[in-house]
């Protein structure tokens, strides 16, 4: 049995790829096309957080070692961006392909490694999946621009060269998704990768990446290295690596950013969030209702653009019992059980956060209406579980309010009218997403130009963007200029170069004119 055979006992896993096939629990590095065990004296347990079980353990990988995967990034980069951008998107086209017949696979990795319901794990693999789809069409999205005569028998135009060798540093709440958000975008546009997954769920990185191989995907277009802090700030240094694409935390975030930027890099820092639901008085309760629901405890509030504060405008009485009932009824427990509603909090350390938060809320006057943290899920006593955690009456200056919780908790917060819920909303510092739920047009157009986040959802709990567009939250949840995905992450993994070309009879023509050229 390999390491998922062990990990996931009752599944029965055929023809599995080589890493797999070893006895140990040890994750391999993926270096030049090829699985390779580290020398590292240094493991990290990765813990199925609804057990304690442990799943496999992560390396942290020797400088060494990581110095030898960026070496193989760079070594394929050469054939990997002259090779024809068909054939590239072709390997996408393959890829989506085998990540569609693995679904079922992927996902109950996702809900080993991480804990999210079996269903939500699908929907995790399904997001990153819609990039993959996106990327089939990358002759098109890379595509230049052309301005003929620009000057009397002169032309212009630009391309988007690949960049060369980029890096991503991936979160634990999207296992699936974020890889998939950074990977197949680089290496479609012709780049070359180095990927470092979460050390708590690193499972879906290395599964994805044995199926991009299968895609066709050449050998040292995809390199993985396990790891965390002493990896990451490497990521950074190397002089090699040309762009990183970040999703985390916001001091891990301002780190890497300030640390590569320093060194030339281009970066891209998707970070962390505090997302407001207005609810209007005149939105349709039970719809309203529901989204709060799961928008605000789906995937245990592990998701960036979770709903984490509700601000009620007008009277909210009637809302908040709503809300509690409602909240009362969902089912915690192990994401692989099919009745589940909602699974564990990744860690000890999260659990404790989380309720620790709730009890600064407590302590500084707010209301517990419904509180999880004390709850015992039969036949999993040992898992990270906190249940659905109402806390009204707070006020903006709470450190539950300022803090992102990351957990099952939903805030609620008053105002008296549209304006003051802009104005609570506006003064928060982070900007990823806000939803405003109502009947009227009127007020969903004020919100929609009043409110400063990066993803604004009308009658929308979660208005995560698809591949089309881009993922775009900003204020404190995002640094550098490019998003990711859409457009904008083309334009991220590549650079442009503008050509200016002659081509026109020169015979007859004599003399130099040092003046500045003009069309004119
Ligand atoms: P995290 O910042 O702890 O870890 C993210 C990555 O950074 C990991 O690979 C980790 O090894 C590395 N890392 C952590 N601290 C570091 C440090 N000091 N120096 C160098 N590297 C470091 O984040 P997490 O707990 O895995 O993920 C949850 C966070 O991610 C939340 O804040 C959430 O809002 C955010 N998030 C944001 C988005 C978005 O798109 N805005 C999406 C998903 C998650």
């Amino acid at each position: 049995p390999g390491v998922f055979a062990l990990a996931n006992h009752h599944i029965s896993v055929a023809a599995e790829s080589s890493w797999k096939h070893r006895t140990s629990l040890r994750v391999p590095n993926l270096v030049g096309g090829s699985f390779v065990d580290s020398q590292s004296s240094e493991f990290i347990d990765v813990i199925n957080p609804a057990t304690q079980e442990v799943v496999s353990q992560i390396p942290l990988t020797t400088d060494e070692e990581f110095k030898s995967a960026v070496s193989a990034a760079k070594e394929a980069f050469p054939s990997w961006r002259n090779t024809p951008i068909t054939t590239r998107q072709r390997v996408m086209l393959k890829f989506q392909e085998l990540i569609r017949k693995n679904m079922d696979k992927l996902a109950l990795n996702v809900t080993t490694e991480q804990g999210k319901t079996l269903k939500d794990a699908q929907g995790d693999v399904f997001r990153g999946l819609e990039v993959v789809e996106h990327a089939c069409g990358m002759a098109t999205l890379q595509m230049g621009e052309y301005v003929s005569n620009v000057s009397n028998g002169i032309d212009t135009y630009s391309i988007r060269e690949p960049l060369g060798v980029c890096a991503g540093i991936c979160p634990f709440n999207f296992p699936a998704m974020i890889p998939l958000w950074m990977f197949p975008v680089a290496v479609t546009c012709g780049n070359t990768f180095v990927l470092k997954p979460s050390e708590k769920d690193p499972g879906a990185s290395m599964m994805l990446a044995e199926l991009a191989m299968e895609a066709g995907l050449p050998d040292g277009v995809l390199n993985i290295v396990h790891g965390t802090h002493d990896v990451v700030n490497a990521i950074c240094d190397d002089d090699d690596i040309r762009a990183i694409s970040f999703v985390g935390s916001n001091p891990a975030g301002m780190h890497i950013y300030a640390r590569a930027s320093a060194k030339g890099k281009r970066v891209q820092s998707n970070m962390g969030a505090k997302n407001h639901g207005v609810v209007m008085p005149d939105a349709n309760i039970d719809s309203t209702i529901n989204a709060l629901v799961a928008a605000g405890f789906g995937a245990a509030g592990q998701r960036c653009m979770a709903l984490s504060t509700v601000v009620f405008v007008g009277d909210s009485k009637p809302w908040e019992e709503k809300l509690l009932e409602r909240a009362k009824t969902l089912k915690v427990s192990a994401g692989t059980e099919p009745d589940a509603d909602l699974g564990p909090v990744i860690s000890k350390q999260a659990k404790e956060r989380v309720c620790r938060l709730v009890q600064s809320g407590v302590d500084s006057g707010a209301k517990l209406l419904l509180d999880g943290r004390n709850i015992v899920v039969a036949g999993y006593e040992k898992g990270n579980f906190v249940g659905p955690t109402i806390l009204s009456d707070v006020t903006p200056d709470m450190e539950c309010y300022k803090e992102e919780i990351f957990g099952p908790v939903l805030i609620c917060m008053q105002a008296n009218s549209l304006d003051e819920a802009i104005n609570i909303v506006n003064k928060n510092k982070y900007g990823n997403g806000a939803a405003i739920f109502t009947t009227s047009g009127v007020a969903a157009r004020k919100f929609q130009t009043e409110i400063e986040a990066g993803q604004v959802g009308i009658n929308v709990p979660i208005p995560v963007p698809l591949p089309f567009f881009s993922f775009t939250g900003s204020k404190a949840s995002f640094a550098g200029d490019l998003n990711f995905y859409g457009k904008a992450g083309v334009q991220f993994y590549t650079q442009i170069k503008t050509v200016t070309q002659q081509w026109k009879d020169l015979s007859g023509r004599s003399g130099v004119s040092l003046a500045m050229p003009t069309s004119q």
